[in-house]
């Protein structure tokens, strides 16, 4: 490939901008590589992130594989083998029979893999995701205030009710944590109404990245989900009475909140790796 031909001018500052250098495919030594991925592990990661997005919770089953295959314009060979990698990595397991087909497992065995990566680096990643989170949607929120709809206002707090009535179901149940996936996905349908009430198309669609990059499957820590109800609450009651400077500062400190329990995921609460406050899906 020929060399990136660019003059100096056009080019941004390579140090400040080095994760955009690569997204622009600018500054490699010889010209930038184009990687080609095989067909199998593009499947394999598209169906990994939707599964940690919880876009397919514990027990839901997957389409049949000539669908998935249509889906995806390959033969259904090739589906067969991607659905046995992410049998053998945890995500899924196979059932024969009437209702037989491909079902989400409990994902205790991919959740321990993240944490361990998490904890790795010290929850370096996740706060990474939380510097976006924080560009994000404290604008969103401010942007809600201003531009959302009463339909919007209403689904806004629709979403915070079900998080609410669903930490309450749980709390009352002996086996709490088998909720832990469907807690974080109403948590996130709340930031996903406020994100999409902004009217930004590119807020959207950075939610959309940040709801991967979470792994909707982690840990709940049920004490902490209480502050968030309370915190959700300031925040579409702000965008309720559309005050955008309350609803961006509000949605700053719920962050800060989901900051600390991040770090108290990664093992840094109390420094021996636990996670305090947290009850971990498996012992
Ligand atoms: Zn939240």
């Amino acid at each position: 490939m020929a060399k990136t031909t660019l003059t100096t001018k056009t080019m941004p500052e390579a140090d400040s901008v080095a994760p955009l250098m690569e997204l622009y495919g600018l500054g490699f030594e010889g010209g930038f590589k184009i990687n080609i991925r095989s067909a199998l592990t593009q499947i394999v990661d598209i169906f990994r992130l939707r599964l940690q997005a919880g876009y397919y919770g514990t027990g839901d089953r997957l389409p049949p594989e000539r669908e998935i295959a249509e889906e995806f314009g390959v033969g259904r060979p090739l589906i067969r083998k991607a659905l046995a990698v992410l049998r053998e990595e945890g995500y899924l397991i196979a059932k024969r029979g009437a209702f037989g087909g491909h079902y989400v497992t409990d994902l205790e065995v991919p959740t321990r893999k993240w944490l361990e990566t998490v904890r790795a680096d010290n929850g370096a990643h996740l706060l990474d995701v939380i510097d976006l989170r924080m560009a994000v949607e404290t604008r969103a929120a401010e942007l809600a205030a201003e531009r959302r709809t009463a339909e919007e206002q209403a689904a806004i707090e629709l979403a915070a009710a079900q998080l609410n009535h669903l930490l309450e179901v749980s709390l009352g149940q002996a086996h709490a944590q088998t909720n832990a996936h469907e807690l974080h996905r109403a948590d996130f349908r709340f930031h996903e109404m406020i994100a999409k009430s902004s009217h930004s198309a590119s807020v959207v669609t950075a939610m959309a990245q940040i709801r991967g990059l979470t792994f909707l499957a982690r840990p709940v820590a049920y004490k902490e989900l209480k502050g968030t109800v309370e915190d959700h609450s300031i925040i579409f009651r702000a965008i309720r009475v559309q005050d955008p400077h309350t609803a961006a500062s509000a949605m700053r400190r719920h962050l800060d909140h989901v900051k600390d329990s991040y770090l108290r995921l990664a093992g840094e609460g109390d420094g021996r790796g636990r996670v305090d406050g947290v009850e971990e899906p498996f012992s």
